[in-house]
């Protein structure tokens, strides 16, 4: 098999979910409709094999968990996700590989509803590349410099249960039903599509905690000239992790990623309509904190203490 009949076999017969699909893999390019009034957000994510996945890990999950992390970024800016390139390079032609990778990539696209339009296929070292297209209301993106001070901070939901994971991968010392389901955060996160729309509508600014939501919401402070205040036991923090690691709970998901749930704030005049919402989509969020004017991060403690928080999460090349 060489590249092209690898194309043909394993990429050629992916069905189409999206309208604004024109046409996909087989040209030198795709076709995309953009509707009148929206606009096109786009967002690329590689995944290296030993960095962002193990290689021992099934090819199932490797693709599943990538088409999750990637249309993530799509949900943070509060847009629709539409269609996919994937560049893929493989160390070798494994067809039963491929096969589980490939039904992977089909059930993750099937779950958000959107096309693989093309890709490409080269030799070496295990990567993945996913180009995530988005569609939003124009001028609707919701940005990381929208924070205002006094804007509520929330999460979108539990933190920690990745990092655990993570943890747990090293040391071992989970109980069966309570790694698969930690396991779970890490290889199936939710990119919170569902909440997208609602960001468009009432959040100022907006993230997904990829790195870690000190890290993250740092991210929204600096590009929005702001600083935040959390309210630590507001936090929503997996119930596995105060039950395993109980007393490094709080930082666990203050500094653990991988959750990939959306940090945003409202500000506070839209809060109650937010709210009923919320309450009407059968969603839930958690207010977390307040931002302030006053540049950094500042969490007050179970004992009305304020404690300085270093914006620490995962990084590259530190
Ligand atoms: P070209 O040489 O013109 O770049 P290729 O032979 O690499 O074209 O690809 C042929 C078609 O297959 C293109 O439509 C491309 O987008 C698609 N394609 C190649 N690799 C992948 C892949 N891994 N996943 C999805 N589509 C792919
Ligand atoms: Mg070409």
């Amino acid at each position: 098999m060489n590249e092209f009949s690898l194309i043909k076999q394993f990429f050629q017969p992916f069905p189409l979910h999206h309208s604004s699909t024109v046409f996909g893999i087989g040209d030198d390019a795709a076709c995309v409709e953009i509707p009148s009034g929206k606009q096109l957000v786009v967002s690329t994510d590689t995944l290296v094999s030993g960095v962002h996945f193990l290689p021992e890990w099934k090819p199932y999950d490797i693709a599943y968990r990538s088409v999750a992390v990637a249309v993530s970024d799509i949900a943070a800016m509060g847009a629709e996700a539409s269609s996919l390139t994937l560049a893929l390079t493989l160390p070798d032609l494994c067809p039963q590989w491929l096969t589980l990778f490939t039904q992977g990539l089909k059930d993750a696209l099937h779950v958000y509803q959107i096309d693989l339009i093309g890709g490409d296929t080269t030799r070496g070292p295990l990567s993945i590349t996913l180009t995530v297209m988005g569609m939003v209301a124009a001028g609707q993106a919701v940005r990381r410099n929208g924070a205002q001070a006094e804007d509520v901070i929330f999460i979108s939901g539990q933190l920690g249960g990745a990092a655990l994971a993570i943890d747990d991968l090293k040391k071992n010392q989970l109980q069966e039903p309570d790694r698969v389901a930690v396991m779970e955060h890490l290889l199936r996160p939710k990119a919170r599509l569902d909440l997208a729309h609602l960001l468009g509508k009432y959040a100022s600014s907006a993230i997904d905690i990829s790195d870690g939501l000190s890290a993250d919401l740092n991210h929204i402070c600096t590009a929005s000239k702001v600083g935040a205040t959390l309210i630590q036991q507001s936090i929503p923090i997996h119930p596995l992790v105060h039950q395993y690691l109980a007393d490094k709970a709080i930082d666990l998901a203050l500094c653990g990623g991988d959750d990939y749930e959306l940090c945003f704030t409202v500000p506070a005049k839209q809060l109650s309509l937010f709210q009923d919402e919320l309450n009407k989509a059968h969603l839930l969020c958690y207010p977390i904190g307040i931002i302030d004017e006053t540049m950094g991060l500042r969490m007050k403690t179970e004992k009305d203490e304020y404690k300085i928080l270093t914006p620490k999460g995962y990084s590259h090349f530190s």
